[in-house]
């Protein structure tokens, strides 16, 4: 845009009346110099977290409140961040955690690099908008190679991709209880071929105190919850449940209404009417068929014994979440009133059972719909937060594996033999697009840069090796070992990710560095703090 409508003061404005007061621009090259700086100083704060050798980062709120963890999009999301690249680099980083889980940390360093790398040829004079042409052109030539040089996955190496996943997260063992715990969950909601697993049957209940070796998955939705009376059964099978958004409690008064009692048995009477009222609530479900009855409210002490003599196992308090939960499994429709309901807004159970698991009251049940929940343990807090967020990638990535078992070599192979391809690809093209497709075939390279350099390994010699490796065993499969810096088969290493999580980071990456390309004005609104003068008000 050039024309009229420029700021005052800024050589360009041709008008009168500027529209734009008040606002801070630049253009052309210095805006995309500034944004590709915002871009990788970005990449820079969460370069080092990248691989199993990554370190950790140290969070501390506006609270004082401390997060340590190796998860790159936990960073980004938690980081203030004002500059509306850095913002845009972060919505990838989110975007590739929705939907893939895993390689939050690959999509940040991929689009910096990607834009390093432009920036080197906008130098060189050829245009923004003839790197992105390129970068499209050698985005959709990785897609359709990285298929080719995809693999299916033996059922017994799914645990590998799954670690990798969790690489540079806790310790080695920490990595396996948790891969093959997620994997067992998978499983026990995996419908069949063709099914897409629904992650929401799968639900982690956190606990703190035990180690997170204690963590265990089991069949059927699991509700940190004990029944209001032991007097009730422990253990129904078959059976019939009710989820009620209400409660059994004698109501209390919402008005502030003064009762006037004149004679001590009015009171008595009273109390006695909405006791009878609960019981004919009760004495309806039993008429339904009502064994367990799960209460969104409370449930008061002197109905206990009537819900006791009817037999119904009953929870007080459970949560709304827990109740869509139930509702979902058991195929349970939730109900206001119970005096108003029907057989057919109850669901069905194969087990609701009271179980007592290291010392911790449990109720599980299990139904048609199936469900797992996994009990995930830490000793503190930290430790639990970062446990959870291991267990939500991991769970996202089996849940992928257990769809397709289509994987990709890791430690920086699939990006080197991709690369390689592309640069064979560039050498097809006329014109100037043929450097964009280079550039963006060395930018993917870096995965293996960063790998060997957060391992304290020299990234150039590593990369090096890792293509001479390649070139000399014809195979797209040698990535570099991060423990003794060779260039090896990583298949052999179990260093396995789906193909979902590499395809998602080049898309991710490919996207927000086009669109940055893209800008050539951005304009700043001034932001004016507002500071009330409190002398002229007079106080
Ligand atoms: P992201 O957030 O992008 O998933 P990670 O810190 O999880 O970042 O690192 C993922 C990268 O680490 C992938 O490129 C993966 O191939 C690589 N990686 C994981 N385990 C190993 C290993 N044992 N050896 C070499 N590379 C590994
Ligand atoms: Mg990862």
């Amino acid at each position: 845009m050039s024309g009229p409508y420029f700021i005052e003061g800024c050589g360009e404005c041709m008008s009168e009346t500027p529209i734009l007061r008040d606002t801070v621009r630049s253009t052309g090259r210095s805006a995309l110099q500034k944004n590709i700086q915002a871009a990788l100083a970005l990449s820079g704060a969460i370069r080092s977290t990248l691989g199993p050798k990554g370190l950790d980062k140290l969070l501390i709120d506006d609270d004082g409140r401390t997060l340590v963890t190796n998860d790159g999009v936990t960073v980004l999301e938690t980081a203030k961040v004002e500059h509306p690249v850095a913002k845009m680099m972060i919505n990838a980083s989110s975007t590739q955690d929705k939907i893939a889980k895993d390689g939050t940390t690959t999509t940040v360093i991929l689009a910096a690099e990607m834009l390093q790398n432009a920036w080197q040829l906008i130098l060189q004079g050829i245009h923004p908008s003839t790197i992105a042409r390129g970068f499209r052109k050698a985005e959709q030539f990785v897609l359709t190679k990285i298929d080719e040089i995809s693999f299916g996955v033996e059922e017994r190496l799914c645990k590998n991709v799954v670690k990798t996943s969790l690489a540079g997260k806790g310790y080695q063992s920490m990595q396996n209880t948790i891969a093959e715990i997620s994997l067992e969950a998978v499983k026990m909601v995996f419908e069949g071929d063709g099914v897409k697993i629904d992650p929401t049957k799968i639900k982690i209940i956190s606990q703190t105190g035990g180690k997170v070796d204690d963590s265990r998955v089991m069949r059927g939705f699991v509700l940190a919850k004990k029944r209001i009376s032991a007097n009730m059964p422990k253990e129904i099978k078959n059976g019939k449940i009710m989820l009620l958004d209400g409660g059994l409690e004698n109501r209390s008064m919402k008005s502030d209404l003064k009762l006037n009692v004149t004679d001590v048995g009015v009171l008595e009477s009273f109390r006695k009417k909405e006791r009878e009222m609960l019981f004919a609530q009760i004495n309806h479900m039993e008429s339904l068929g009502v064994n367990v009855l799960a209460c969104r409210e409370g449930i008061d002490d002197d109905v206990k014994k009537h819900l006791e003599g009817c037999g119904i196992q009953a929870f007080r308090r459970v949560s709304n979440s827990d109740l869509d939960l139930l509702s979902k499994a058991c195929n349970a429709t939730m109900v206001g009133s119970i005096i108003s309901t029907g057989r057919d807004s109850l669901g069905s159970f194969n087990i609701s059972k009271n179980i007592n698991l290291d010392g911790k009251d449990f109720w599980v049940v299990e139904s048609e719909g199936k469900a797992a929940t996994i009990i995930a343990k830490g000793s503190t807090t930290d430790i639990i937060g970062e446990v959870e967020r291991c267990f939500d990638d991991s769970l996202g990535v089996s849940i992928q594996l257990i769809e397709n078992k289509t994987v990709l070599c890791g430690g920086g192979a699939s990006y080197v033999a991709l690369a390689r391809r592309l640069r064979r690809f560039a050498e097809t093209m006329p014109g100037r697009e043929q450097l964009a497709v280079e550039a963006y075939a060395d930018a993917i390279e870096v995965v293996v840069r960063v790998l060997a350099e957060n391992a304290g390994i020299d990234p150039i010699s590593s990369l090096l090796s890792v293509v001479a490796e390649q070139i000399n065993a014809k195979s797209d499969r040698i990535g570099i070992n991060l423990d003794t810096g060779n260039a090896e088969d990583m298949g052999d290493l179990g260093v396995l990710e789906p193909v979902g999580i590499v395809k998602q980071a080049i898309i991710g990456a490919t996207e927000v560095s086009i669109s940055v390309l893209r800008i050539d004005d951005v304009l700043w609104a001034k932001q004016d703090i507002q500071i009330p003068d409190l002398a002229q008000d007079g106080m």
